[in-house]
Protein backbone atom coordinates (compact mmCIF):
# COMPACT_ATOMS: atom_id res chain seq x y z
CA UNK A 1 0.00 0.00 0.00
CA UNK A 2 1.33 3.30 -1.20
CA UNK A 3 1.13 6.32 1.24
CA UNK A 4 -2.52 8.16 2.24
CA UNK A 5 -0.35 11.93 1.49
CA UNK A 6 2.54 11.42 -0.79
CA UNK A 7 1.30 8.72 -2.77
CA UNK A 8 4.93 7.74 -3.45
CA UNK A 9 6.66 5.68 -0.96
CA UNK A 10 5.27 2.50 1.16
CA UNK A 11 2.79 3.23 4.28
CA UNK A 12 4.70 1.61 7.26
CA UNK A 13 2.75 3.74 9.64
CA UNK A 14 -0.85 4.79 10.47
CA UNK A 15 -1.78 4.58 6.70
CA UNK A 16 1.57 6.60 6.26
CA UNK A 17 5.48 6.97 5.08
CA UNK A 18 7.61 7.17 7.48
CA UNK A 19 8.54 10.96 6.41
CA UNK A 20 5.11 11.97 5.87
CA UNK A 21 4.28 10.85 9.56
CA UNK A 22 7.03 12.32 11.16
CA UNK A 23 6.16 15.90 9.33
CA UNK A 24 3.00 16.00 10.26
CA UNK A 25 2.61 14.44 13.70
CA UNK A 26 4.67 17.94 14.77
CA UNK A 27 6.44 16.84 17.88
CA UNK A 28 6.93 19.60 20.08
CA UNK A 29 7.88 20.62 23.53
CA UNK A 30 5.72 22.13 26.04
CA UNK A 31 6.88 23.70 29.19
CA UNK A 32 10.52 23.89 30.81
CA UNK A 33 12.17 21.71 33.15
CA UNK A 34 14.39 22.92 36.17
CA UNK A 35 17.70 20.69 37.24
CA UNK A 36 19.47 20.99 40.52
CA UNK A 37 23.09 19.37 40.49
CA UNK A 38 24.94 18.93 43.65
CA UNK A 39 28.64 20.15 42.84
CA UNK A 40 29.92 18.27 45.38
CA UNK A 41 28.15 14.87 45.04
CA UNK A 42 26.44 13.19 42.61
CA UNK A 43 23.15 14.05 43.69
CA UNK A 44 20.33 16.10 41.51
CA UNK A 45 17.27 17.52 41.85
CA UNK A 46 14.22 16.98 39.87
CA UNK A 47 11.02 18.57 40.76
CA UNK A 48 11.10 18.58 44.58
CA UNK A 49 13.42 16.12 46.19
CA UNK A 50 16.88 14.98 45.81
CA UNK A 51 17.77 11.99 44.62
CA UNK A 52 21.17 10.34 43.45
CA UNK A 53 22.03 7.47 40.68
CA UNK A 54 20.21 7.27 37.49
CA UNK A 55 19.61 11.01 37.02
CA UNK A 56 19.65 10.44 32.88
CA UNK A 57 16.94 7.48 33.57
CA UNK A 58 14.66 10.24 35.66
CA UNK A 59 15.63 12.92 33.23
CA UNK A 60 14.55 11.42 30.40
CA UNK A 61 10.78 9.79 31.64
CA UNK A 62 10.65 13.64 33.01
CA UNK A 63 11.04 14.65 29.24
CA UNK A 64 8.88 12.01 27.62
CA UNK A 65 6.42 14.09 29.71
CA UNK A 66 7.13 17.35 28.25
CA UNK A 67 6.63 16.08 24.94
CA UNK A 68 2.94 16.47 22.29
CA UNK A 69 2.20 16.30 19.61
CA UNK A 70 -0.99 16.44 16.69
CA UNK A 71 -1.40 12.82 16.46
CA UNK A 72 -2.83 11.23 19.88
CA UNK A 73 -2.20 7.61 19.40
CA UNK A 74 1.51 8.02 19.93
CA UNK A 75 4.18 8.00 23.41
CA UNK A 76 7.36 9.33 23.28
CA UNK A 77 10.48 7.50 24.85
CA UNK A 78 13.55 9.27 25.48
CA UNK A 79 16.93 7.49 24.73
CA UNK A 80 18.45 7.68 28.25
CA UNK A 81 22.00 7.70 27.18
CA UNK A 82 21.15 10.47 24.62
CA UNK A 83 19.96 13.17 26.50
CA UNK A 84 22.89 16.18 27.31
CA UNK A 85 23.03 18.94 29.39
CA UNK A 86 23.52 22.28 27.63
CA UNK A 87 23.90 24.83 31.70
CA UNK A 88 25.20 27.68 29.62
CA UNK A 89 22.80 27.53 26.46
CA UNK A 90 20.17 26.88 28.67
CA UNK A 91 18.61 23.73 27.20
CA UNK A 92 18.64 20.29 27.52
CA UNK A 93 19.19 18.04 24.10
CA UNK A 94 18.26 14.94 23.19
CA UNK A 95 16.72 11.55 21.43
CA UNK A 96 13.19 10.85 21.46
CA UNK A 97 11.21 7.40 19.87
CA UNK A 98 8.23 7.76 18.78
CA UNK A 99 5.54 4.70 19.56
CA UNK A 100 2.33 3.94 18.10
CA UNK A 101 0.59 0.07 18.64
CA UNK A 102 2.10 -0.98 15.33
CA UNK A 103 5.80 0.19 15.68
CA UNK A 104 8.90 2.75 16.89
CA UNK A 105 10.11 5.06 15.22
CA UNK A 106 13.23 7.64 15.69
CA UNK A 107 11.67 11.26 15.76
CA UNK A 108 14.11 14.10 14.97
CA UNK A 109 16.55 15.52 17.90
CA UNK A 110 14.66 18.22 20.38
CA UNK A 111 15.62 19.89 23.25
CA UNK A 112 13.86 21.88 25.59
CA UNK A 113 14.30 25.04 27.90
CA UNK A 114 15.93 24.15 31.07
CA UNK A 115 17.16 25.50 34.16
CA UNK A 116 20.07 23.88 35.33
CA UNK A 117 21.89 25.32 39.09
CA UNK A 118 24.36 24.23 40.56
CA UNK A 119 24.06 23.64 44.46
CA UNK A 120 25.16 21.99 47.56
CA UNK A 121 22.53 19.27 48.46
CA UNK A 122 21.46 19.07 51.87
CA UNK A 123 23.76 16.04 52.67
CA UNK A 124 26.46 18.20 51.83
CA UNK A 125 25.36 20.99 53.76
CA UNK A 126 25.18 19.11 57.00
CA UNK A 127 28.62 17.77 56.73
CA UNK A 128 30.26 21.03 56.01
CA UNK A 129 27.68 22.56 58.74
CA UNK A 130 29.46 20.06 61.42
CA UNK A 131 25.28 18.81 61.39
CA UNK A 132 24.79 15.80 63.81
CA UNK A 133 22.08 13.76 65.21
CA UNK A 134 24.09 11.51 67.88
CA UNK A 135 26.98 11.12 69.63
CA UNK A 136 28.78 7.94 70.66
CA UNK A 137 30.60 9.45 74.19
CA UNK A 138 33.85 7.00 74.56
CA UNK A 139 35.00 6.78 78.04
CA UNK A 140 36.37 3.89 80.25
CA UNK A 141 34.99 2.20 83.20
CA UNK A 142 37.74 3.95 85.50
CA UNK A 143 37.28 7.24 83.43
CA UNK A 144 40.81 7.18 82.45
CA UNK A 145 41.73 7.37 78.78
CA UNK A 146 42.81 3.52 77.71
CA UNK A 147 44.11 2.45 74.18
CA UNK A 148 40.75 0.42 74.51
CA UNK A 149 39.06 3.89 73.39
CA UNK A 150 41.07 4.84 70.55
CA UNK A 151 40.63 0.62 69.02
CA UNK A 152 37.04 1.32 69.04
CA UNK A 153 37.18 4.94 67.56
CA UNK A 154 38.88 3.53 64.72
CA UNK A 155 36.81 0.67 64.22
CA UNK A 156 33.75 2.50 64.31
CA UNK A 157 35.46 5.32 61.50
CA UNK A 158 36.43 2.14 59.47
CA UNK A 159 32.71 1.20 59.62
CA UNK A 160 31.42 4.77 58.66
CA UNK A 161 33.47 5.08 55.93
CA UNK A 162 31.67 2.34 54.34
CA UNK A 163 28.32 3.08 55.40
CA UNK A 164 29.14 6.75 54.04
CA UNK A 165 29.38 4.78 50.32
CA UNK A 166 26.08 2.79 50.67
CA UNK A 167 24.39 6.04 52.45
CA UNK A 168 25.52 9.84 52.19
CA UNK A 169 22.96 10.90 55.10
CA UNK A 170 25.79 8.15 57.33
CA UNK A 171 28.88 10.71 58.42
CA UNK A 172 30.59 11.61 60.82
CA UNK A 173 30.42 15.02 61.27
CA UNK A 174 33.15 15.65 64.08
CA UNK A 175 35.66 13.94 66.39
CA UNK A 176 36.08 15.46 69.52
CA UNK A 177 38.78 14.56 71.93
CA UNK A 178 38.64 14.32 75.80
CA UNK A 179 40.84 13.81 78.71
CA UNK A 180 38.65 10.92 79.60
CA UNK A 181 38.17 9.72 76.12
CA UNK A 182 36.65 10.77 72.92
CA UNK A 183 33.33 12.29 71.52
CA UNK A 184 32.19 10.94 68.01
CA UNK A 185 29.68 12.93 66.40
CA UNK A 186 27.72 11.45 63.80
CA UNK A 187 25.38 12.56 60.87
CA UNK A 188 22.72 10.09 61.35
CA UNK A 189 20.60 9.46 64.38
CA UNK A 190 20.48 5.38 63.38
CA UNK A 191 24.44 4.86 63.14
CA UNK A 192 23.68 6.26 67.06
CA UNK A 193 21.73 3.42 67.56
CA UNK A 194 23.75 0.90 65.59
CA UNK A 195 27.14 1.44 66.75
CA UNK A 196 26.10 1.48 70.65
CA UNK A 197 24.52 -1.90 69.83
CA UNK A 198 27.92 -2.97 68.37
CA UNK A 199 29.57 -1.71 70.95
CA UNK A 200 28.04 -3.67 73.33
CA UNK A 201 28.02 -6.51 71.76
CA UNK A 202 31.67 -6.54 71.19
CA UNK A 203 32.93 -5.18 74.33
CA UNK A 204 32.36 -5.75 77.76
CA UNK A 205 31.02 -2.58 78.77
CA UNK A 206 27.66 -0.18 80.27
CA UNK A 207 26.09 2.32 77.89
CA UNK A 208 24.07 4.66 79.08
CA UNK A 209 21.49 6.51 76.71
CA UNK A 210 20.36 10.21 77.19
CA UNK A 211 17.84 12.07 74.72
CA UNK A 212 18.05 16.11 74.46
CA UNK A 213 15.10 18.18 72.82
CA UNK A 214 17.07 19.75 69.91
CA UNK A 215 14.28 21.41 68.11
CA UNK A 216 11.49 20.55 66.22
CA UNK A 217 11.43 19.23 62.38
CA UNK A 218 8.59 18.36 59.91
CA UNK A 219 6.39 19.62 62.71
CA UNK A 220 7.35 17.21 65.44
CA UNK A 221 9.93 17.01 68.31
CA UNK A 222 13.54 16.53 67.02
CA UNK A 223 15.58 14.96 69.68
CA UNK A 224 19.36 14.01 69.72
CA UNK A 225 20.48 10.80 71.85
CA UNK A 226 23.79 11.14 73.23
CA UNK A 227 25.49 7.41 74.24
CA UNK A 228 27.42 6.89 77.12
CA UNK A 229 29.58 4.01 76.36
CA UNK A 230 31.66 2.82 79.81
CA UNK A 231 34.22 0.28 78.45
CA UNK A 232 35.79 -2.08 80.74
CA UNK A 233 39.86 -1.19 80.92
CA UNK A 234 41.09 -3.55 83.58
CA UNK A 235 44.06 -5.70 83.12
CA UNK A 236 43.86 -9.46 83.80
CA UNK A 237 45.32 -10.07 86.72
CA UNK A 238 43.08 -6.92 88.59
CA UNK A 239 41.69 -7.81 91.80
CA UNK A 240 37.65 -7.92 91.70
CA UNK A 241 35.62 -8.29 95.01
CA UNK A 242 32.70 -9.96 95.55
CA UNK A 243 29.81 -9.79 98.30
CA UNK A 244 31.63 -12.47 100.11
CA UNK A 245 34.71 -13.26 98.29
CA UNK A 246 37.75 -12.05 95.97
CA UNK A 247 38.81 -13.08 92.38
CA UNK A 248 41.67 -12.53 90.29
CA UNK A 249 40.57 -11.27 86.20
CA UNK A 250 41.53 -13.63 84.09
CA UNK A 251 40.06 -13.15 80.85
CA UNK A 252 37.53 -10.31 79.21
CA UNK A 253 34.80 -11.57 76.79
CA UNK A 254 32.22 -9.82 75.51
CA UNK A 255 29.61 -10.49 77.65
CA UNK A 256 31.17 -11.55 80.22
CA UNK A 257 34.25 -12.02 82.56
CA UNK A 258 36.38 -14.81 83.09
CA UNK A 259 37.94 -14.76 86.86
CA UNK A 260 39.52 -17.09 89.40
CA UNK A 261 38.96 -17.95 92.84
CA UNK A 262 42.38 -17.92 93.96
CA UNK A 263 41.69 -20.07 96.92
CA UNK A 264 40.78 -23.14 94.78
CA UNK A 265 41.72 -21.96 91.35
CA UNK A 266 37.88 -22.53 90.11
CA UNK A 267 37.47 -20.38 87.21
CA UNK A 268 33.65 -18.30 87.17
CA UNK A 269 32.36 -16.12 84.39
CA UNK A 270 30.97 -12.80 85.69
CA UNK A 271 27.83 -11.67 83.43
CA UNK A 272 28.38 -8.01 82.18
CA UNK A 273 24.75 -7.27 83.84
CA UNK A 274 25.43 -8.66 86.94
CA UNK A 275 29.20 -6.87 87.00
CA UNK A 276 27.04 -3.51 85.90
CA UNK A 277 24.20 -4.52 88.68
CA UNK A 278 26.87 -2.91 91.37
CA UNK A 279 27.89 -6.32 93.20
CA UNK A 280 30.94 -6.40 92.28
CA UNK A 281 34.35 -3.74 93.11
CA UNK A 282 37.69 -3.57 91.94
CA UNK A 283 40.66 -2.19 92.67
CA UNK A 284 42.92 -1.11 90.33
CA UNK A 285 46.34 -2.54 91.76
CA UNK A 286 47.22 -5.25 89.82
CA UNK A 287 48.88 -8.17 91.23
CA UNK A 288 52.79 -9.07 90.81
CA UNK A 289 53.38 -11.07 87.57
CA UNK A 290 56.69 -12.80 87.51
CA UNK A 291 58.72 -14.64 84.97
CA UNK A 292 59.23 -18.51 86.01
CA UNK A 293 61.52 -21.20 84.82
CA UNK A 294 59.12 -24.51 84.92
CA UNK A 295 61.51 -27.18 86.21
CA UNK A 296 59.44 -30.34 85.99
CA UNK A 297 55.52 -30.62 85.74
CA UNK A 298 53.72 -34.04 87.30
CA UNK A 299 50.37 -34.78 87.47
CA UNK A 300 47.92 -31.45 87.61
CA UNK A 301 51.17 -29.38 89.17
CA UNK A 302 53.91 -28.21 87.62
CA UNK A 303 57.27 -26.86 89.82
CA UNK A 304 58.69 -23.65 88.57
CA UNK A 305 61.86 -21.47 89.73
CA UNK A 306 62.03 -17.73 90.49
CA UNK A 307 64.67 -16.42 87.57
CA UNK A 308 66.32 -13.64 90.37
CA UNK A 309 66.30 -15.69 93.04
CA UNK A 310 66.19 -19.43 92.03
CA UNK A 311 63.20 -20.14 94.74
CA UNK A 312 61.00 -23.03 93.93
CA UNK A 313 57.04 -22.86 93.76
CA UNK A 314 54.50 -25.54 92.92
CA UNK A 315 51.64 -23.81 90.67
CA UNK A 316 48.31 -25.45 89.34
CA UNK A 317 48.52 -26.47 85.82
CA UNK A 318 51.29 -28.31 83.23
CA UNK A 319 53.35 -26.15 81.53
CA UNK A 320 57.18 -25.76 80.37
CA UNK A 321 59.50 -23.57 79.41
CA UNK A 322 59.07 -20.00 80.49
CA UNK A 323 55.71 -18.60 82.60
CA UNK A 324 54.22 -15.51 83.97
CA UNK A 325 52.84 -16.41 87.47
CA UNK A 326 50.56 -13.83 90.01
CA UNK A 327 51.35 -13.17 93.08
CA UNK A 328 48.66 -13.65 94.99
CA UNK A 329 49.52 -13.54 98.95
CA UNK A 330 52.58 -15.65 98.23
CA UNK A 331 50.80 -18.13 96.48
CA UNK A 332 51.41 -18.07 92.41
CA UNK A 333 48.74 -18.43 89.79
CA UNK A 334 48.88 -18.31 86.06
CA UNK A 335 46.64 -17.19 83.82
CA UNK A 336 45.52 -19.34 80.77
CA UNK A 337 46.52 -17.23 78.70
CA UNK A 338 49.75 -17.24 78.94
ZN1 LIG B 1 4.27 9.75 2.29
ZN1 LIG C 1 25.84 16.88 47.70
Amino acid sequence: MKCIICGKREAVIHGQCEQCFLEHIQVTTKGSIELTICPKCDAFKLGNNWSRGKMEQQLSRKIAAHLESKEPNVSFEVENNSVVLRRIEGKIEFLFDIKTDEQKLEGNPLNIPSKILLNSCPTCNKISGSYYEAIIQLRTLTAEYSPIIDKVLSEISGMLQKMHNNDTDSFLSKIQPMKEGVDIYLGKKNDGIKFAKYIHDHYFSETTTTKKLAGRREGSDFYRYTYLVRLLNLNPGTIIRGKDKTFILEKINANSLTVIDPTNEKRYDILQNDFNSGSYSYSQENLESRKFIVVSTEGKESTIMDNENFKLYTVKGNYEGEIHALNYNGKYIVLSHQ
